[in-house]
């Protein structure tokens, strides 16, 4: 089983490769991907916080079975408007902040079939798609919080950042 890549991890601060051929290999990933975020109760996780460069993520806002998206090599062609909510990150348990995002975003995206799609959409789904994308460019939910929360969590950065020194 795939293990999380957790923070300070410097795999989560690299820039995610991009996919050239949907073989086995990457419907292999997609599925794991898939059964370790419904086992973490996460709603979305990208390649890089399973240990693998590429740019992959899987979302399901919904949190239930079956309604889980594959996206390869996503990009954000448009956005519009801003929304501040709390996340979380699966790379980052215990830490949430107040990050503000688009409410609606165009993304073009290849699925798991081949087939390249572009597609609008708002509110929490697009919020989730921009955490992951963000995460196939290297930039975490926490450099994006406000001020007084980056302070508010530093105790918490500087634990993770101890127990990654002693793993
Ligand atoms: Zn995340």
């Amino acid at each position: 089983m795939m293990e999380l890549v957790l923070y300070p991890d410097p795999l989560l601060y690299e820039v995610a490769q991009p996919i050239n051929k949907i073989d086995d290999q990457i419907h292999e990933l997609a599925a794991q991907m898939i059964e370790k975020m419904h086992e973490s109760s996460g709603v979305g996780l990208a390649g890089p916080q399973v240990g693998v460069s590429k740019q992959i993520i899987v979302v399901n806002p919904t949190a239930e079975w079956g309604d889980e998206e594959v996206y390869i090599n996503p990009k954000i062609l448009k956005k519009k408007g801003g929304d501040s909510e709390t996340e979380g990150c699966l790379s980052l348990p215990e830490i949430t902040g107040t990050v503000t995002r688009s409410t609606w975003i165009k993304v073009s995206a290849t699925l798991l079939s081949g087939e390249e799609v572009t597609f609008e959409t708002e509110d929490f789904h697009a919020r989730v798609l921009q955490h992951e994308i963000d995460h196939l460019l290297g930039i975490l939910f926490i450099s994006k919080i406000e001020p007084a929360e980056k302070i508010a969590i530093r105790g918490l950065l500087k634990n993770m950042e101890r127990q990654y020194k002693e793993k």
